[in-house]
């Protein structure tokens, strides 16, 4: 038997008509105005989530990076960040010389607990020591449960940033994932759910504060004929060629939501069933996108733990993945703040010791689905708490 195909985690899915708008890019790089397709491209984003306006840039964290700058942190500062995250949405917090602080998750979302906040913002309060703003990020194509999170940072006057590099396509209650803070940013790197190999948003309501992100993307270079610097910027504008691709792919986006969100259902199905496998709850707030099917495995219910089960899936040339490592967890911080959930009671550490990514990207045929289900269904054979028919 010959080795099958690799099956990947979220590898991109182009639409059909990346290329031809890219082909426009090239022809009109001579006579068009620099940047056609990046001025349409942020147009097209602002539109699709609602917000006034929005700045396209080279990648996802140098739009967070952008962000806590307009909200005005510095060395010294406290930000306040989601635990349970990809590294990207505390690193800039470094960039600036600021200090994180990180908040654990609930279990109803795995984002930020209301609970740990408030604790959090509290104790700040009372050191004399709030934070110049909270990053809350979106895992997995979830929002967060914004409203309470909002109301808080509200009363303690904290600027939110919303990580929704990994939830563009989801709602919160009738409202788009990402537009929901003074600034929210996404990613469109190569495994998102639409990408542009490489590439990023700021976006908000606030269009003075885009204009001054927009400058310091491009160098801060003032306007002078000559070469003229009073602020420090960076390299951070989105090359014209790939917001073509980025509006090609935005054109599906609904598409590759669906097909998302039908691979999650699919897998639910075939492996609900199955004692100790509970898939990330949905949140009644608003539409997830299923960015990534995510589950937990207890390993005295199911007979396996998450990480055999990830062995057994690589064995068979199958990309599955731990959640995030949370970043109180990290080296890179140790040191650092952390409110969990409750006292002596930390979600993220939970969902990290249990938690399994499932290949899930938007051109997952259904034959590649059910080798990864034929494969786990292996691990927790003679396991299930009933097979036969499921309701779910
Ligand atoms: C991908 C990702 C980012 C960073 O996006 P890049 O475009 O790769 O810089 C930030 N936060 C989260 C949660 C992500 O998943």
């Amino acid at each position: 038997m010959g080795e099958q195909s690799r099956i990947f985690l979220s590898p991109p899915h182009m639409g059909t008509e990346e290329q031809e708008l890219v082909a426009h890019a090239f022809a009109s790089n001579w006579i068009a105005p620099l940047g056609e397709h990046v001025d349409a491209f942020e147009h097209e984003v602002a539109r699709y989530v609602g917000t006034k306006g929005a700045l396209a840039v080279s990648s996802g964290t140098a739009a967070i990076h952008l962000g806590l700058r307009l909200a005005g942190v510095g060395p010294g500062d406290l930000v306040f960040c989601s635990s349970l995250t990809f590294v990207a949405s505390a690193n800039p917090i470094l960039y600036l010389g600021a200090t994180p602080v990180f908040i654990d998750s609930d279990e109803a979302t795995w984002n930020m607990s209301e609970a740990a906040l408030a604790r959090a913002l509290r104790e700040a309060n009372e050191l004399g020591q709030l934070p110049k703003a909270v990053v809350i990020v979106h895992l997995y194509g979830q929002s967060a449960d914004m409203g309470p999170l909002i109301a808080l940072c509200e009363q303690y006057k904290v600027a939110v940033v919303e990580d929704a590099a990994e939830s563009l396509g989801a709602d919160y209650k009738g409202r788009m994932s990402g537009s929901l803070g003074h600034f929210g940013i996404f990613s469109f790197n190569g495994n998102k759910i639409i990408t542009t190999s490489g590439g990023g948003m700021l976006v908000s309501d606030d269009l003075e504060a885009l204009e001054r992100a927009r400058f310091w993307a491009m160098q801060a270079r003032e306007r002078e004929r000559h070469y003229e610097h009073v602020q420090m910027g960076y390299n951070y504008r989105l090359s014209n060629l790939l917001a073509a691709v980025g509006r090609g792919q935005l054109r599906v986006l609904e598409e590759r939501v669906a097909a998302r969100r039908r691979i999650y259902q699919r897998y639910a199905a075939a492996l609900q069933p199955y004692a100790g496998i509970t898939f990330m709850p949905e949140s009644p707030t608003g539409r997830a996108t299923r960015w990534l099917t995510a589950l937990t495995v207890d390993p005295e219910q199911a007979g396996i733990t998450a990480t055999q089960l990830i062995d057994a899936l690589e064995k068979a040339n199958i990309e599955a993945r731990p959640v995030w490592k949370p970043m109180h967890r990290q080296p890179l911080f140790a040191g650092c703040r952390y409110y969990p959930h409750e006292l002596g009671y930390s979600v993220s550490d939970e969902l990290y010791a249990r938690g399994v990514c499932l290949p899930s990207g938007s051109s997952l045929g259904d034959e590649q689905q059910e080798r990864v289900i034929s494969v786990i269904r292996s691990c927790l054979s003679g396991r299930a708490k009933e097979v036969g028919h499921v309701h779910l």
